[in-house]
C-alpha cells in the first residue's frame, strides 16, 4: 500500500513526501481510512509505530473539509490532543504543523512548568489544532483562558501513561468539557482494565486497531546483556561506549541522581553526555534534546519518565545501565532504538541484584537475551549463578554491534566513531510491526 491509497489530499501527500516517507507504517494503513470516515478509533500502538501521523493526517484532512471557519483572530480550537508529557505533547505539536505546512492550519501547545502567558497568547490569537498536558489546560481552562466547545475531534495519546501519571481525573473532567457530538481516538501501548473502562466510557463504536510492536521492537532491536558488578558499571559503560560504534546513545538509570552520576562520570572521562530528567528545568530539557538530536550529539542518560515519548531518530545504541523492575519499561527503552523499521542496539548492564529484573525481561519476550562476548575482564562471560545464558551470538546476526580493535581507541578516533551517521535512510525503513484487527 503506498499514501496515495489512503484518500490523502495532494498537500498531505506533498508534506508526507518531503519527510521522506515511502509507505505507510502498519498503523497509518489501518487507520488513516477509517479516521478520514469520521469513526472513533481505539489504537493499541507504542510511540515509535508511527502513530502520530496515524491520527495527524487525517485528523488534518477532516480539518480542511469542515473548512469554511474563518481564519481570523479567535477562532476556537477544534481538534484537542492530550499528551501526557511537556516532550511528546511538543513533538505531536511539530508533527501537525509538519504535515499540515500546506493547509494553513494552525497548531499551539500548553504545558507546565513554563510561562503560560506566551501560550494563553497563542489560544487568544486563535488556533485550530491544541496539544496539551492535562495540567495545565486545566489551568487555563479554570482560569477562563479558553474554552473547548468548539471540540470537534479528542485525541488521547499515551493513555496508559496518563494512568501512571495519575491524570485520569483532569482527563474526565477535561472529557467533560467538550461536546458530546465528536470524534474520539485513544492511542495506548498496552489496554489494561482501567484504559478498557475508559475507552468504553466516551468511544462510540470504535474502531480497534493493535499493532503488536512489543515483538516488533524485540525483532528490530539486537539486544544483548553483560553481568557486570555494579561498582564496575561506570568503567564497562566507557568500555562500551568507546568500542561500539556509537553514534547516538540514551543511557537509562533508575533514577535522577543517578542519571547525574553516571553523565558526571562519562565528562570526566572525556566523554560528552548531558543527563535529562524530572529535577532539570523545562529549558535545560529541552536543550538536552536539542543537543541530543544535533549531529554530533553528547550521551543522554535519562531516567524513564524523562525519556518518555522522545521522538529522536537514529538512535544507535540504548543502554540500560541499571535494569528496569517493570519488564514493560525495558520494551519501551529499547523502542527508543529500532524506530519505524531501523535496526538497533540494546545492551543492559546486569548486576548480582537486578538478575530477577532480566528474568522477567526475558519472560516477557519469551526469550532469552544473549551474553555479550565482547566482555572486559571485569564483566562476566556467563552468567554467573547458573542461569542458562550462553555466550550466544546476538539474535540478529545480520547487523552485529560494531565493534573497534580491542586497544583502547585515541580520542579522535573515538569521536570519528560516534560522528559516524547511523545510516542513510535507516530510520525511515519499511517498517515491519505485525498488525492484527480484533
Ligand atoms: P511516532 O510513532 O509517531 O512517534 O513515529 C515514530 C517515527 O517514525 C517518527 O520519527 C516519524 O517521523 C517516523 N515515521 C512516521 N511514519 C513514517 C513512515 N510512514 N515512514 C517512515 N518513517 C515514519
Amino acid at each position: 500500500m503506498t499514501f496515495d491509497d489512503l484518500g490523502l489530499t495532494a498537500a498531505l501527500l506533498r508534506a508526507v513526501k518531503t519527510e521522506g516517507y515511502s509507505t505507510p507504517t502498519p498503523i497509518q494503513e489501518q487507520a488513516i481510512g477509517h479516521v478520514l470516515e469520521g469513526r472513533d478509533l481505539l489504537g493499541v500502538a507504542q510511540t515509535g509505530t508511527g502513530k502520530t501521523a496515524a491520527f495527524a493526517l487525517p485528523i488534518l484532512q477532516r480539518m480542511g473539509d469542515n473548512g469554511g471557519q474563518p481564519r481570523a483572530r479567535g477562532r476556537k480550537a477544534r481538534v484537542l490532543v492530550l499528551s501526557p508529557t511537556r516532550e511528546l505533547a511538543t513533538q505531536i505539536a511539530e508533527s501537525f504543523s509538519t504535515y499540515g505546512r500546506h493547509t494553513g492550519l494552525r497548531q499551539a501547545v500548553i504545558y507546565g512548568g513554563v510561562s503560560q502567558n506566551p501560550q494563553a497568547k497563542a489560544v487568544r490569537d486563535g488556533v485550530d489544532i491544541l496539544v496539551a498536558t492535562p495540567g495545565r489546560l486545566m489551568d487555563l481552562m479554570n482560569q477562563g483562558l479558553l474554552t473547548l466547545g468548539g471540540i470537534e475531534i479528542l485525541v488521547i495519546d499515551e493513555a496508559d501513561r496518563m494512568f501512571d501519571m495519575g491524570f485520569i481525573r483532569d482527563i474526565q473532567k477535561i472529557v467533560a468539557k467538550l461536546p458530546k457530538k465528536r470524534q474520539t481516538l485513544l492511542f495506548s501501548a498496552t489496554m489494561p482494565a482501567d484504559i478498557r473502562q475508559l475507552a468504553d466510557k466516551i468511544l462510540s463504536n470504535p474502531v480497534r486497531v493493535q499493532i503488536e510492536s512489543k515483538n516488533a521492537a524485540a525483532d528490530l532491536v539486537q539486544q544483548s546483556v553483560y553481568f557486570v558488578e555494579k561498582r564496575n558499571k561506570p568503567a564497562l559503560l566507557k568500555h562500551f561506549i568507546e568500542r561500539s560504534g556509537v553514534t547516538r546513545a540514551l543511557v537509562f538509570t533508575r533514577t535522577k541522581h543517578g542519571a547525574d552520576k553516571v553523565a558526571k562520570h562519562l565528562s570526566r572521562a572525556g566523554i560528552r553526555a548531558l543527563a535529562i530528567h524530572g529535577d532539570k528545568t523545562q529549558a535545560a530539557r529541552q536543550r538536552a534534546l536539542v543537543n541530543f538530536k544535533s549531529t554530533s550529539p553528547p550521551i543522554l542518560v535519562a531516567t524513564d519518565v524523562a525519556a518518555r515519548g522522545l521522538d529522536i531518530d537514529e538512535v544507535s545504541h540504548v543502554v540500560n545501565y541499571d535494569l528496569p523492575n517493570v519488564a514493560e519499561t525495558y520494551v519501551h527503552r529499547i523502542g527508543r532504538t529500532g524506530r519505524a523499521g531501523a535496526t538497533g542496539i540494546a545492551v543492559s548492564f546486569c548486576d548480582h541484584d537486578e538478575r530477577e529484573h532480566l528474568r522477567n525481561i526475558e519472560k516477557l519476550l519469551r526469550k532469552k537475551t544473549p551474553v555479550c562476548s565482547d566482555h572486559p575482564e571485569y564483566a562476566a562471560a556467563k552468567e554467573p549463578a547458573a542461569g542458562g545464558h550462553s555466550s550466544a551470538k546476538p539474535n540478529r546476526p545480520s547487523a552485529p554491534p560494531q565493534r573497534k580493535p580491542h586497544a583502547a581507541g585515541p580520542a579522535d578516533d573515538r569521536h570519528r566513531s560516534r560522528r559516524r551517521k547511523f545510516g542513510p535512510g535507516t530510520a525511515k525503513a519499511k517498517p515491519a510491526g505485525h498488525t492484527t484487527m480484533w
